[in-house]
């Protein structure tokens, strides 16, 4: 039985993939190989084998360190649009309107290169995550 918190494998979109500062979901894989995503201190019984699991056996000390990597994560980027957004707004307001030009490109910049480095890393965190083993009630 191993516990991961990587991208389920069937591509399916999982909560903590969006924006938001969602707990991300444990990837629960049982010895049948049935994997289910389940909220921490949630347990969860296989539907085909009927082992239970629960994933408040996992020390809280860990999963509270990985959740503090993911929203260190989410607070760069925050601080780095704050920061544009800190130089821009004054450029626009007490110095030039003409620099509100510069607010396309800038978003390009940011659709285009910072956030898909940012979702890079994110998922990286996410998968570089500690596995866990867990022992079925
Ligand atoms: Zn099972």
């Amino acid at each position: 039985m191993r516990l991961s918190t990587a991208p389920s494998p069937r591509g399916r979109t999982a909560p903590y993939n969006r924006f938001g500062l969602r707990k991300p979901p444990i990837t629960v894989k049982c010895d049948c190989g049935e994997t289910r995503e389940v909220a921490y201190g949630d347990r969860w019984r296989c539907e085909t084998c009927g082992r239970a699991w629960n994933t408040g056996q996992i020390p809280p000390e860990e999963y509270e360190g990985l959740l503090r990597r993911m929203r260190r994560h989410q607070l760069e980027v925050l601080a780095l649009a704050a920061l544009v957004a800190a130089i821009m707004v004054p450029l626009i307001v007490f110095v030039s309107a003409r620099f509100i030009l510069l607010v396309l490109p800038l978003m390009a910049v940011w659709l285009i290169v910072v956030l898909p480095y940012w979702r890079r890393r994110y998922h990286r965190t996410a998968r570089e995550a500690p596995r866990w083993q867990l022992h079925p009630e």
